[in-house]
């Protein structure tokens, strides 16, 4: 027998031997771009805050009223005595926003796609997954019991050939995907995946929690689009916290009778639902700075003479986790803050820097981020 200390040692003593230990670096936030890591001030390339919200003034002030006026907790899940209308004010701005019946907020973004995915769908089901989907996606597929099958990455040839085979096995089936690729940036063939899922008589689950304030006006990969479930965070783009459902007021209804990870979860407190609203609020006032996050990433991917960004995520891929690691330690040295993102995260052999970009970058950040980045790769070429 082990013990469960050294269990947990010889599991990091692996990792590390790999380049896989992951560790947690004190980081302070000093504005939309700048933060204080190891005594030094970096330019980020990090962040997910892609407008810049979670520092807004005004985004801020709405959370501290919250807070002053109704206390720092929801005290209780929503269905016990959680459910403060500010959570209901969100759902209606949601809903509007992404032109659905209905929506329901979630914990996290995470704790949406876990509990939306596990109620809708059970063991005489069949899930279809992009293999490149988000690991809550996953990990709501394999807790419901589903049969559940990945198609090739943006391949809608491979996700119909697996509905011709695959269908039959499954009652009802959902398909699912992300709309914007978190770690490689490359947005979904939403419109090609509703049409199939409308001729095999399945559903369709687009995670847009890259694509809301970023893609088509802030809207998201699923504007024009018919999806059944549109999943998505207020964590990113929207600078709060919490996760989001849209849908249909049938099927929102019964999420929010039957989704464990709400049912059984404290409310959202009153400082995210209100910051979420009026973040929601500025998205939709200020298309200007809805459209800079992806104009700064075009840039980037010009200079590099990489391929055009698709949306505020950029990724580059060197292949081995040492690699990555070391590109990103010397562009930390640089004076800039750019991810490493290895396996499991992404598939082995893929490791890559992942950049991304807000709406407050400046043009010199991004040129000098570019002129760094390609010495840097030079120099781990040779
Ligand atoms: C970040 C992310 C989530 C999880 O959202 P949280 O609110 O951070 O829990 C889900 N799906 C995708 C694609 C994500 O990038």
């Amino acid at each position: 027998m082990t013990s469960i200390d050294d269990f947990a040692r010889g599991k990091l003593a692996e990792l590390e031997a790999r380049h896989l230990r992951r560790a947690l670096i004190p980081t302070l936030r000093e504005d939309g771009v700048h933060l204080l890591r190891n005594g030094r001030r970096l330019v980020s390339f990090s962040c997910n805050d892609y407008l810049n919200l979670s520092r807004d003034a005004r985004v801020r002030a709405a959370a501290k009223a919250a807070i002053d006026a109704h206390g720092a907790g929801a005290c209780a899940s929503r269905l016990v005595t959680g459910d403060h209308p500010l959570l209901s004010e969100l759902e209606a701005r949601l809903a509007a926003f992404k032109g659905a019946e209905a929506a329901c907020v979630f914990g996290s973004g995470y704790l949406a796609n876990v509990g939306v995915i596990s109620t809708l769908v059970g063991k005489a089901d069949l899930v279809l997954l992009d293999e490149l989907v988000h690991s809550s996606v996953w990990t709501g597929a394999r807790l419901s019991g589903a049969k559940t099958e990945a198609f090739r990455h943006n391949d809608v040839g491979d996700a119909r050939r697996l509905l011709r085979e695959r269908r039959a096995a499954g009652v009802n089936c959902l398909i699912a995907t992300d709309g914007v690729f978190s770690m490689d940036g490359d947005l979904a063939p939403v419109g090609a995946l509703s049409a199939l899922a409308r001729e095999h008589g399945a559903w369709l689950l687009v995670d847009d929690a890259h694509a809301i304030g970023v893609i088509d006006g802030g809207r998201g990969t699923t504007a024009g689009h018919e999806v059944a479930l549109q999943m998505g965070t207020l964590s990113k783009a929207l600078g709060s916290y919490g996760g989001y459902v849209c849908a249909s007021a049938a099927v929102i209804d019964f999420i929010k009778t039957r989704a464990r990870t709400f049912v059984y979860s404290t409310g959202l407190p009153p400082a995210s639902a209100a910051a979420a609203i009026e973040a929601l609020r500025i998205v939709e006032a200020e298309p200007e700075r809805v459209a800079k996050p992806l104009a700064h990433a075009r840039l980037f991917t010009r200079l590099l003479n990489l391929p055009e960004a698709q949306s505020s995520v950029v990724p580059i891929v060197v292949g081995e986790p040492a690699r990555a690691v070391a590109l990103s330690k010397a562009l930390e040295d640089d004076g800039f803050l750019v991810g490493a993102i290895r396996p499991p995260t992404v598939p082995p052999g893929t490791s890559r820097l992942r950049v991304t970009f807000t709406a407050e970058h400046g043009r010199d950040d991004i040129e000098r981020l570019a002129r760094c980045l390609r010495i840097r790769m030079r120099a781990l070429a040779a």
